[in-house]
């Protein structure tokens, strides 16, 4: 599908004289790009591993250049990052996706279960003072339950500026949103500082859940993880479940939800529009 692999993104020249003009170049449109209306967002259900059912989304952003095409996040975040330009953007994301969540909730209606949407957040919006306005501003203006509105952040992230972080993380939490590590297990040691921080949630790097029903060497890492969130009552997502056997010995092991292309790749709200009806998924 387009935009949604690695390979399908475009490719620069190697040279390092190339990829200092092509970083200029990208910078550059990109300081247009939020205006210009090139920026998206796509969404990756979140599944129940115990019921099969939706549990929310992760919202990613998406950039397509008009001659470029479509431009990977991997390649244009630290340059948003760097710039700053994250900040913004980073706030129109979190507009867009709890809007986007309203929208959901009330097609679903009350009955359904309560959607949930996960939003990246940078070290650079940490470091923002305006992000606890922006994410109290947005739950006032969408009247979404503020536990509905996820934000992720990297173990890098917070190690980067501790304690700066941890006062962001203790007013967000304050607000009542749901603070979620992200990429867990590929960064610092993870397990000293978890009780630190105000989080309800763990995102299980998908390096981990690669191997994970093959005997592989990680599933004793995984094991213990699952063991040590359970006690903390934390809850874990497993992400980049790309396999029926990864997602059946996820759920034996006692994680809560899944996350990955067996489930769905990041798509467009219209091409969601199905499965926001659907009782299962997978
Ligand atoms: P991430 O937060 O770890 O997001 C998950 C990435 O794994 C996404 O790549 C997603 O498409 C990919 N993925 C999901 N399921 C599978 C799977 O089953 N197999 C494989 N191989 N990959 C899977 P994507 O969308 O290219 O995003 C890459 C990274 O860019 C994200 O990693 C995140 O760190 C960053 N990013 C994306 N959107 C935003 C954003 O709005 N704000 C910030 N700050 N960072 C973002
Ligand atoms: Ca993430
Ligand atoms: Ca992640
Ligand atoms: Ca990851």
């Amino acid at each position: 599908a387009k935009g949604s692999g690695r390979n399908a993104y475009a490719l620069f020249d190697t040279s390092l004289r190339d990829q200092v003009r092509d970083r200029m170049n990208l910078e550059q449109a990109l300081r247009g790009a939020l205006v210009r209306g090139e920026l998206a967002v796509h969404y990756q259900p979140i599944v129940d591993l115990a019921t099969d059912e939706l549990d929310g989304f992760e919202a990613l952003m998406r950039w397509q250049h008009p001659t470029l095409g479509a431009v990977s996040p991997l390649d244009f975040i630290p340059i948003a990052e760097e710039t700053g330009l994250i900040v913004e953007s980073g706030a129109w994301l979190l507009r867009e996706a709890a809007a986007q969540l309203a929208a959901w909730r009330a097609e679903r209606g009350p009955d359904a279960r309560p959607l949930h949407v996960s939003v990246n957040v940078s070290v650079r919006q940490l470091r923002d003072q305006a992000l606890v306005g922006v994410v109290r501003d947005v739950l006032a203006g969408t009247g979404l339950p503020p536990g509905a509105l996820w934000l992720e952040i990297t173990e890098s992230g917070v190690m980067e500026d501790l304690e700066t972080a941890l006062a962001t993380l203790d007013a967000l939490a304050e607000l009542g949103v749901t603070l979620c590590i992200d990429d867990f297990g590929t960064g610092y040691s993870s397990l000293s500082y978890l009780n630190r921080l105000p989080v309800g949630i763990v995102k299980l790097d998908r390096s981990f859940v690669s191997e994970v029903g093959e005997h592989g060497a990680n599933e004793s890492i995984v094991r213990a993880v699952l063991a040590m969130t359970r006690s903390m009552n934390l809850r874990v997502v497993a992400e980049g479940v790309e396999t029926a056997l990864q997602r059946d010995w996820l759920r034996d092991h006692g994680c809560d939800l899944a996350q990955g292309w067996l489930y769905g790749r990041p798509r467009t709200p219209a091409e969601h529009a199905g499965l926001i009806h659907r009782p299962t998924v997978g």
